[in-house]
């Protein structure tokens, strides 16, 4: 069967290889993929400053954004021949630490975790993928290929809950909301931050296209410029632009909760850091950072994506190309915001 596959850390390495099809082991699932995404994360990968090939094997099978369709359930897996699955992408470490032992592997202490596609195991970009039923997640049926949106959506989710937990800290109500960057997680966290009943405003330097449309449809408001922002009651940074970063925990409402999602290169800022602390200390703010999902985060997302409207959630894959060419999905265009390769045509 093909695959597409890397060797971590060679830039050009990447190819669509031939690899033997996986053989499920008691309890596992034999699921078909129909639709991968592509990442920045898999961007990176490619160009040799990430990943880590699974132990003894110089090849990773690249791919943690799957939509899949069970081929082979085994009786009591819970699961059903023909069901849509999305993939969990991170396995607990082996120790375990003890956010990983009670399932919050998202939260892992001590970076032993592993990651299909990223970290010490293949990933879902192959024909034929093994998935365990307690790293698979049931998608609606009516969100046929949109549940490829399912692990985007579950880093969202994460995000999101985390704010919630945090909230509770106090008898603020949250109003208004500030996303930035308009990319697939920033268009999801607008996205659930409707759900949720905020105002929500998304910042992103895109003047015109997909994102601004994208935003207006969601009955958000669209900003090219941090100037007409306010003070938002939440943030959640979506760019890793570290002049967006500093920007985001600075200018918010007393009591604000800020979650930094996104992953930044090196950059160096002249930053008063005597400033940015006091406003933190002396409106009770709150900078924190989220990354991947649990199994609670993979259901929060499916929901949420099973109650958005499906057009809207359409618009979000603004290209899908066939597997042969599946280079071409590596090149992020102005316009793309989620670019998913199709195992299925
Ligand atoms: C994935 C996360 C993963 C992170 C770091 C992201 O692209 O969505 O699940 O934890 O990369 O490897």
């Amino acid at each position: 069967m093909r695959a597409i596959t890397v060797v971590p850390g060679q830039p050009g390495s990447a190819e669509l290889s031939e690899v033997d099809e996986p053989e499920p082991g008691p309890g596992e699932l034999l699921v078909e993929t129909l639709r991968l995404g592509v990442c920045g994360t898999d961007r990176e990968i490619v160009e040799g400053s990430h990943g880590e090939p699974p132990p003894g094997r110089e090849r990773l099978v690249l791919g943690h954004e799957v939509l899949g369709r069970v081929r082979e359930a085994p009786e009591g897996s819970g699961f059903v021949t023909g069901a849509l699955v999305a993939g969990i992408v991170r396995r607990p470490d082996p120790v375990p630490c003890v956010p990983c032992g009670l399932g919050e592997w998202d939260m892992c202490r001590n970076g032993r975790y592993t990651e299909r596609g990223i970290k010490g195991l293949d990933g879902y970009g192959a024909e034929l993928v093994m998935l365990e039923p307690d790293f698979a997640v049931v998608v609606d049926p009516r969100l046929g290929e949109l549940g490829v949106l399912t692990e985007p959506a579950s880093v969202v989710a994460k995000a999101w809950e985390q704010i919630d937990r945090i909230a509770q800290r106090a008898s603020i109500v949250q109003e208004r909301a500030l996303i930035t960057g308009a990319g697939p997680i920033g268009l999801l966290a607008a996205l659930m931050g409707v759900q949720r009943g905020l105002e929500v405003h998304v910042l992103d330097r895109a003047e015109e296209g997909v994102k601004p449309r994208l935003v207006g449809e969601l009955g958000a408001e669209y900003h090219t410029h941090p100037g007409d922002l306010g003070e938002p009651d939440v943030v959640v940074e979506c760019t890793g632009v570290a002049e967006l970063v500093a920007d985001a925990m600075q200018n918010t409402a007393p009591g604000a909760i800020v979650c930094l999602t996104g992953v930044s290169q090196s950059r160096t800022l002249s930053l008063d850091v005597g400033a940015l602390n006091n406003e933190l200390v002396l409106e009770n703010d709150v900078v924190f950072g989220s990354v991947n999902a649990n199994l609670r985060h993979f259901e929060a997302a499916a929901e949420s994506l099973a109650e958005a409207d499906p057009d809207w959630l359409a618009g979000l894959i603004t290209r899908t190309v066939p597997l042969e060419r599946w280079q071409e999905a590596l090149d992020k265009g102005d316009d793309d915001v989620k670019v998913v390769v199709d195992f299925d045509g």
